[in-house]
């Protein structure tokens, strides 16, 4: 199925045949070298040719995407998946390098200036959703699916990029931009943002390691100005990020009953870099506003609030800011001025760089909905492949047989389900006024779920000493099972920041900080309605991230890493034995091997194949093509490996087209 060499023990991929197929899904093996294979030569290869008539290549699944939007009028989708490390994001910057390189034959100034916006908009965009991590020194911590539009000859007109659950600051990974920041700023502008050149000081940078490459600091701020960022929301961009790196050394201290803040200095840095009184910011980091009945009354926070109310600041204007990015990119981006009345329909390629199944040591919120986020897609997945070959076969009259698969509904709706599904019970949980505890849920899900054949807990199997009393469950997903903790669910899934950070983000004085933050607006009598939780926002998040995907036609690219080491001549077996498994491939080989591993129109055919029978060639005397193709392929002694439809010939193993190409090269 996927081409490897072997080499004693260990199986490389030292031929550089890093892609292979399962019919028209691309499967990719990361490298890990350069490769000289994504040049221009290899793309004039590939552009306008058929999957089959050159080796596999992720330009080979760009070319048919962008075939069948431009030929047949119809959206489509490229789907990237893999885990941390595996290629996907490489491949989507190959994917569009290639659409770029094939479209505006005639360099409208127009359609190069949108080219230049998609790709600057990948280098800001990787600043800020890029931290280092021990899996990957360049881990895309959200989920990107970027909609690129084309106008009726096929050319870019612009795009739209929607992101999904950036993982918070400060947790566990440091962003790009900081070490950008820190690292290449000039001095002078390190000054003013009262940030030292020595990452070290920073509490969160050392939380997250040292990373090597900060040299992009100029050109991620030019970036941004070429897209249309104002220098002042250039300046505030860069404001915030110091404001993060401050907020981290901030330490609070008590005596008595009294909480304080042991580096008070640092207060009246952040005043100055959020425009607003340092008195307001001493406030909002030591107090809370609450209404009890009509009163409003300031309560003061423990030392441990203190400490929680600063991180979740830090994490909540990160994630806003990004957000804010995004959405000023998605500004620049969108398609202008085009009137489909006349000038034709104007038809769109998806391209979803998502995180892959994530199975770790410890598992928390984030791999619970990364890994329903997978069971969406594979549920797509599962849909399309099968809808599309249903309805090709029965547009050609072949006869459908019945393939067995395993169909994972029963695990997204355990997840997404009303009422009974997990996030549904976490939201019951949240709801409840009091203190709900993590084990609570938990003991909440043991009531509703006791008997899903997915799910298990300790008490459900008091001998599985793997899963730990009061924390684990376990959820039996497509791709594995998985043991989560539910320790912190709870509060991400509330993912409060309190109202008085909202209200003092909202009353700066820097009018886009200000606009970052409107809900702040409200005073605390006000606030009534309880934001969405996290859970509820993913879920909505990926409902219609799969409908929009549903709606398109679907091609695949599934990313293999060989191993852990980032080594270009390792490549471990069950490492990728494990992936080839939980990717789903092997449902889609059999998917497949039921179905038909190629198919093409008999006019194709004849032009690529006739030169190895004394009956087509030079010319056949047929009444037509089908028949001569049946010819043919008799004479070859396939017809036993093949059916013929309407206005296609289907061959069932790739064993078949790989001995028609070696006869045709022997020709
Ligand atoms: P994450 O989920 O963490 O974002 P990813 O799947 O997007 O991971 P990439 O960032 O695309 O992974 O790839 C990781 C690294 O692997 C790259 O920085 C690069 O060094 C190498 N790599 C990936 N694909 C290729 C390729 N086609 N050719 C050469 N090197 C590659
Ligand atoms: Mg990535």
């Amino acid at each position: 199925m996927v081409h490897f060499c072997s080499v004693g023990r260990n199986l490389t991929v030292l031929h550089g045949r890093i892609y292979s197929y399962i019919g028209e899904v691309v499967v990719s093996v990361n490298p890990y070298r350069a490769m000289n294979i994504y040049g221009r030569d290899t793309i004039e290869q590939y552009k306008g040719r058929e999957l089959y008539e050159r080796p596999p290549h992720l330009f080979a699944i760009a070319d048919a995407a962008y075939k069948a939007m431009k030929r047949r009028n119809k959206d489509t989708c490229i789907v990237i998946s893999g885990e941390s490390g595996a290629g996907k994001t490489e491949a989507s910057k190959y994917i569009m390098q290639y659409i770029a390189a094939i479209t505006n034959p005639s360099q409208r100034a127009e359609v190069e200036r949108v080219k230049n916006m998609l790709l600057k908009s990948n280098c800001v965009l990787e600043a800020f959703g890029n931290a280092k991590t021990n899996r990957n020194d360049n881990s895309s911590r959200f989920g990107k699916y970027m909609d690129i539009n084309f106008d009726f000859k096929g050319d870019p007109i612009g795009g739209h990029i929607n992101n999904y659950l950036l993982e918070k600051v400060g947790v566990k990974s440091v962003f790009k931009c900081i070490f950008q920041l820190v690292k290449g700023a000039p001095d002078a502008q390190l000054r003013s943002l009262h940030i030292q050149r020595d990452p070290t000081a920073y509490t969160y940078i050392k939380v997250g390691g040292q990373i090597k490459v900060f040299a992009d600091f100029k050109a991620v701020t030019d970036a941004m100005k070429v897209i249309g960022f104002t220098t002042e929301e250039i300046q505030t961009v860069y404001k915030i990020l110091a404001t993060i790196l401050h907020l981290g050394n901030l330490k609070f201290g008590s005596d008595g009953d009294v909480t304080l803040i042991e580096n008070s200095k640092l207060v009246s840095v952040l005043g100055d870099l959020l425009s607003t009184k340092d008195e307001n910011v001493e406030k909002a980091l030591l107090y809370r506003t609450v209404a009890t009945g009509r009163d409003v009354i300031d309560k003061q926070h423990t030392h441990q609030e203190a400490s929680y109310g600063r991180d979740a600041l830090a994490k909540a204007i990160y994630e806003r800011l990004f957000c804010w990015i995004v959405g000023r990119i998605n500004d620049v981006i969108e398609v202008k001025n085009y009137d489909a009345r006349v000038h034709g329909k104007n038809t769109v390629i998806g391209v979803l760089d998502i995180y892959g199944f994530e199975i770790f040591q410890n598992n928390s919120f984030e791999q619970f909905c990364i890994n329903y986020c997978n069971e969406k897609l594979q549920q797509l997945f599962i849909q399309l492949v099968l809808k599309q070959e249903q309805e090709e076969y029965q547009r050609e009259g072949i006869p459908w047989k019945h393939i067995d698969y395993f169909n994972n509904q029963i695990i997204v709706d355990l997840v997404e389900q009303q009422h009974k599904g997990i996030f549904a019970v976490l939201d019951e949980a949240c709801m409840n006024v009091g203190k709900v505890t993590d084990e609570m849920f938990l003991q909440a899900l043991n009531g509703k779920l006791a008997k899903h054949a997915h799910y298990t807990s300790r008490k459900l199997s008091p001998t599985d000493k793997n899963l730990e009393f009061d924390r684990d469950f376990r959820i039996r997903h497509y791709a594995g099972d998985v043991v989560y903790s539910v320790v912190g669910f709870i509060d991400k899934n509330k993912d409060t920041l309190f109202q008085d950070f909202k209200r003092l983000l909202y009353n700066s004085s820097n009018p886009v900080l200000k606009a970052m933050w409107p809900e702040g607006k409200l005073s605390i009598t006000e606030v009534t309605k309880r934001p969405l939780t996290a859970a509820t926002l993913f879920k909505n998040s990926m409902i219609s991230l799969v409908e929009n995907l549903a709606s398109k036609e679907p091609y695949y690219v599934r990313c293999i890493k060989p191993n852990d080491v980032k080594s270009p001549l390792l490549f471990e077996h069950e490492r990728c034995k494990h992936q080839v498994e939980y990717l789903g491939l092997l449902e889609n080989v059999r998917v497949r091997r039921a179905g038909f591993a190629n198919r093409q129109t008999y006019p194709r055919f004849l032009q690529r194949y006739k030169m190895i029978s004394e009956f087509t060639w030079p010319n056949h005397d047929l009444p037509s093509d089908k028949e001569a193709v049946e010819r043919l392929l008799q004479g070859c002694g396939f017809e036993h490996d093949v059916a013929y439809g309407k206005t296609k010939v289907f061959i069932r193993t790739p064993r078949t087209i790989f001995s028609l190409e070696e006869q045709r090269a022997e020709m």
